[in-house]
């Protein structure tokens, strides 16, 4: 049998332990620094409303990953979330990205209007700012992005943010049907743990070490140290950041991470029927709020929300900048054969979700078992 470590077990963990067992053939051993498996994407507990950590619905494009993800655990639709942003400056919840109805009803539509007749484009765009305001102009930039992204990123102006190839995913308007992502499956799982079975599914017969962190990397020899002993491995798929894997040689890779807040409410429902959670584009500390009954159904007389807040703490969002991409590009490349390095923090890619996670895991299982590194890949993914 070949031996497969894996280094991580949030949903990119769980989803490489799972297709190597499912290729058969490999001794798969993963190793998690905390005493559960899953991350941000557990439910938990608070008030007897099941929560998990940000909204983690499931949102893709990709009918293979759904089906997937669906015949472990199955998915409720939830398609009729609608994407808002509140805008302080109208006092006016809006659609985002942006839509052409809103602007129709914004007090200041003249100028708008005005502003988007002379905005010169993006070609010549070198930042966020200049992106955005080339695109729409001014006052809709100051609306929605402008705070926004400085609480997002932590920094103090957005011309620091010199890759926009992210945001707003193609779209600055839109026009026609709101819902955002409209071409995408929009779901969550019908059970009250959440995704917490596609984690334990996901890893029957792995040998799953919590609470353990690995004490010391050679990657070149694929031979890490675990509680003192030496051990060497066929393959690594590493989820983590990969400046880990190479004791930081060339510095650190930066990410923002989140301070998160539960919050009951004595009411059954907090927000509008159709909206799960909603954005904020202010001067408020936090981005996004989640009112978790929306995904879960859950029934009680009070509603649970979630607060997220831009912080340093934890290692969730790799940062868009240019220098940080090619610092992780960097280590990426150092990455010999048979190590993977896949997840949102493996890959350092913002945007990254869920189920790119199960792509990548599914992808890695291909070339694996056609041998060939010539397969081609719709993602992005590290070996
Ligand atoms: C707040 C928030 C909300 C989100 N909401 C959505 C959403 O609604 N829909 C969506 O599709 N995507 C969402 N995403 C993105 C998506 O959830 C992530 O892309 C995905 O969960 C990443 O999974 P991962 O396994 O790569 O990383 P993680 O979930 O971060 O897992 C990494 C694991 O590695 C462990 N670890 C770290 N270092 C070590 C170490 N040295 N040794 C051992 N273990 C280690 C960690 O404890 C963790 O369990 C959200 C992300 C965040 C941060």
């Amino acid at each position: 049998m070949k031996t497969a470590l894996v280094i991580g077990g949030g949903v990119a963990g769980c989803a490489a332990s799972h297709q190597l067992m499912q290729l058969g053939g490999w001794n798969v051993t993963l190793v998690e620094a905390a005493p559960f498996l899953g991350a941000g994407l557990r439910t938990f507990h608070y008030g007897g409303h099941p929560y998990t950590f940000g909204p983690r619905h499931f949102l893709t494009q990709n009918r293979r990953v759904y089906d997937y993800m669906n015949a472990i655990c199955p998915l409720r639709s939830c398609a009729e979330h609608q994407f808002v942003t509140y805008v302080e400056r109208d006092n006016a919840f809006y659609n985002y990205p942006i839509h052409e109805d809103d602007i129709a009803r914004m007090p200041d539509r003249d100028k708008i209007a005005a502003e988007r007749q002379a905005a010169t484009g993006v070609a010549a765009a070198k930042n966020l700012e200049e992106y955005w305001i080339g695109s729409v102009g001014r006052t809709l930039y100051e609306k929605f992005i402008d705070k926004y992204n400085k609480k997002m990123w932590l920094v103090d102006d957005n011309s620091e943010i010199d890759t926009f190839n992210w945001s707003p995913k193609g779209v600055t308007i839109k026009s026609g049907p709101r819902a955002a992502w409209d071409t995408a499956i929009s779901a969550y799982p019908y059970a009250a743990d959440g995704y917490n079975r596609y984690f334990d599914i996901a890893t029957v017969g792995v040998n799953v070490l919590l609470s353990t962190r690995i004490e010391r990397y050679d990657i070149p020899n694929r031979t890490v140290w675990i509680k003192g002993e030496k051990k060497s491995y066929d393959l690594i798929v590493s989820t983590v950041s990969p400046d880990e894997l190479f004791e930081r040689c060339y510095g650190e890779l930066r990410f923002i991470g989140r301070d998160f807040h539960k919050i009951v409410f004595p009411t059954e429902h907090v927000f509008p029927e159709h909206v799960y959670f909603l954005y904020y584009a202010n001067d408020e500390p936090f981005t996004r709020l989640v009112e978790y009954k929306k995904f879960t159904h859950h029934k009680s007389p009070t509603s649970l929300v979630g607060m997220e807040i831009p912080s340093l703490n934890g290692k969730h969002y790799p940062l868009p900048f240019k220098a940080d991409q090619e610092l992780a590009r960097k280590y990426l490349e150092l990455m010999p054969d048979n190590v993977y390095s896949v997840g949102r923090a493996g890959s350092y890619r913002y945007g990254l979700d869920v189920d790119d996670c199960l792509e990548q895991a599914m992808v890695m299982a291909t070339q694996i078992k056609e041998g060939g590194r010539d397969y081609p890949v719709p993602l992005e993914i590290w070996r």
